[in-house]
């Protein structure tokens, strides 16, 4: 029987149905069970392929006796879809492009060839105008029905036709079968997670040897040569100064079958909200933790970010993961502290809610780039490794169906001044697909405005779809009413903008319990707003999903409840059980992540 099998109250026995774990000591500071957790988490790669969601089985309040068996089915059943969203082979070049999505600025990276959008095969002729924008058929409208709280007074039909488009098989075509994969590497700072993907890009090619050349003069003349590679992607100067990633870049490379955006998260603690924005756009991750001894410890313990990190992105959708443990170099590569780092790892992540098979893990050195693209030669690793490298794994993960049926949504990840007469934001698209020339509804302020120009991986585009990262260039509204976190969507069927509405919870590890009027941060999306917990609705069984209280005075640690929220200002939300990715957040109070949470109704 398991040691600490009864962790600060919780009874594993009745949480955990895999025998698997009865055997294993679980030395885990997160008041969470992989059950109780499954309530607040999903896989993006559950949806259905039509892109109208199933009625929701995980999170339905309003039924609280159907959780025990949502429960036991478990979580991740999602299956391996076949590509739904990919890119062009010709895309394959020496090209980092660059943005930050921290609402401050873009900037343009470095080594990007004079290719037009036509010689890169990703400009395509719409086909023939079809029926009327009235007849497009847009899967899922029916989540939708109901008015808006703010009405959008001013939405028009859009101006001109909509050339219909086979979303899907335009995507095949655009991506020459290549899949597009979300990517956020996550870890406790200074694990190396910059060095590691630095290095990785460096050695596909995506940085030139001159630049390669100037970050190394430019590290030694700082004193910090060891930070070479990581100043590939850390590019700000505060950055460099403070030796700490802060903004969540993207950047883009390719493997055999997918293309990567990746989006490299901050590890120090202050950033997490930027993290949350990472992690909220990303498919997959990649962990990175530091091999060296006391270091992983470090890492791992309460305080150290690899739990809060991991816990994060599962409950921000992502399912599968790899863990490079890094500087394996600094342990002589030994197998020992591998399978150590394995097995103490493996407990928590299965804890946090993801799959084994979705997890794999990679000795790996990013300073010395052994088993990053190629598997490794040296005979310290190969004598007891012999699995796949970095790259080949991150090429294994299974890629998300999206939501290219669904009406469409973006929300804003940075707003920035046009060049010419209009403005730019940038953000993923969670649903549907945009054409130039379609006219768009921002939510909140509740104003439309035209899409001039696509640009996706800094190219021109006619047209985008669920999953990608783009960048709209709009015209016919003020920028000054335009902020990160608002949410572009088609003006026909519009998302809700309020300030309060009922969630289901999962409290984290809390020191002060949660009462009535409890001010937290608020973060969805790239949204972060301040707000109040304004009622305790009733606490829930955290199997079950029944109510075992009404209206009680707070809410402690573990505790799975149904509340209130009230935001300061409106943002725009769906409830869980229509739009997934537009319907769960975090709570954060003073530093911390306190909760995880679940739309399921909007008051106004
Ligand atoms: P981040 O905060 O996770 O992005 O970590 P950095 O990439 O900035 O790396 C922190 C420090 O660890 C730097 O001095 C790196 O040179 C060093 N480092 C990174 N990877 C390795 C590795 O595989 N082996 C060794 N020995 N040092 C590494």
């Amino acid at each position: 029987m398991a040691r600490h099998r009864n962790v600060r109250g919780y009874n594993y026995d009745e949480d955990f149905e895999d025998d698997d774990l009865y055997g294993q000591s679980v030395e885990d500071d997160y008041c969470i069970s992989p059950s109780t957790a499954a309530q607040f988490i999903y896989s993006r790669r559950d949806k259905t392929p039509s892109g109208v969601e199933p009625v929701d089985e995980e999170y339905d309040t309003e039924d609280p006796k159907e959780s025990t068996n949502r429960q036991l089915s478990g979580l991740d059943q999602g299956k391996s879809t076949d590509s739904q969203v990919s890119r062009s082979e010709s895309e394959i070049g020496p090209k980092v492009a660059r943005m930050t999505i921290s609402g401050k600025k873009q900037t343009m990276g470095f080594e990007v060839p004079g290719v037009t959008a036509e010689e890169n095969g990703h400009s395509f002729h719409t086909p023939q105008k079809g029926p009327s924008s009235e007849d497009v058929p847009v899967a899922g409208s029916s989540v939708l029905e109901a008015e808006p709280n703010i009405t959008p007074a001013s939405v028009k039909k859009p101006g001109k036709s909509k050339p219909q488009i086979d979303v899907k098989a335009e995507l095949e075509k655009r991506q020459g079968g290549k899949q597009l994969l979300n990517l956020v590497v996550i870890g406790h700072v200074d694990a190396g997670k910059s060095t590691l993907m630095g290095h990785l890009l460096y050695l596909l090619g995506n940085v030139n040897k001159r630049t390669m050349h100037k970050y190394e003069e430019e590290s030694k003349k700082a004193g910090k040569a060891s930070f070479a590679y990581a100043w590939v992607l850390d590019e700000t100067g505060e950055e460099r100064e403070r030796g700490v990633t802060m903004d969540v870049g993207m950047t883009k490379f390719e493997t055999k079958t997918k293309v990567i955006t990746l989006m490299d998260a901050p590890g120090h603690k202050d950033f997490i909200p930027n993290m949350i924005t990472g992690a909220a756009q990303a498919d997959v991750a990649v962990l990175v933790v530091d091999a060296s001894t006391g270091e992983f410890e470090a890492g791992f313990e309460t305080g150290g970010q690899t739990r809060e990190h991991g816990l994060l992105v599962r409950s921000l959708g992502v399912t599968q993961l790899v863990v490079a443990v890094n500087k394996m170099d600094q342990v002589n590569w030994q197998e020992e502290r591998f399978q150590e780092i394995i097995g103490k790892l493996g407990q928590f992540l299965k804890q946090a809610g993801f799959k084994e098979s979705d997890v794999a893990y990679i000795p790996t050195s990013g300073l010395s780039g052994e088993n990053l693209i190629t598997k490794s030669q040296s005979s310290e690793l190969t004598k007891w490794y012999q699995g796949l490298c970095l790259l080949e794994q991150i090429d294994s993960f299974k890629s998300p169906q999206r939501a290219t049926e669904k009406p469409f949504r973006l929300c804003v990840s940075d707003v920035f001044k046009d060049q010419g007469s209009g403005f730019c934001v940038t953000g993923k698209i969670e649903a549907g697909f945009v054409q130039t020339g379609d006219r768009l509804l921002v939510m909140p302020p509740n104003e439309t405005c035209t899409t001039k120009g696509i640009t996706l991986h800094d190219e021109p585009i006619d047209w985008a779809a669920a999953g990608d990262h783009v960048s709209l260039t709009l015209t016919g509204m003020d920028i000054i009413k335009v902020n990160v976190g608002c949410v572009f969507c088609d003006p026909r069927e519009p998302i809700k903008a309020c300030t309060r509405f009922k969630a289901r919870i999962l409290i984290f590890n809390i020191e002060i319990p949660i009462t009535k009027g409890f001010p937290v941060l608020f973060h969805y999306q790239t949204v972060s707003e301040p707000a109040t917990i304004r009622r305790l609705i009733s606490i829930l069984h955290k199997s079950t999903g029944e109510v075992t209280k009404k209206k009680p005075k707070l809410l402690t640690k573990g505790q799975n409840a149904l509340v209130e929220v009230e935001t300061q200002r409106p943002v725009a939300l769906e409830l869980y059980k229509d739009f997934k990715e537009l319907g769960r957040f975090m709570l954060r109070y003073s530093g911390s992540t306190i909760a995880a949470g679940v739309v399921t109704e909007i008051k106004g």
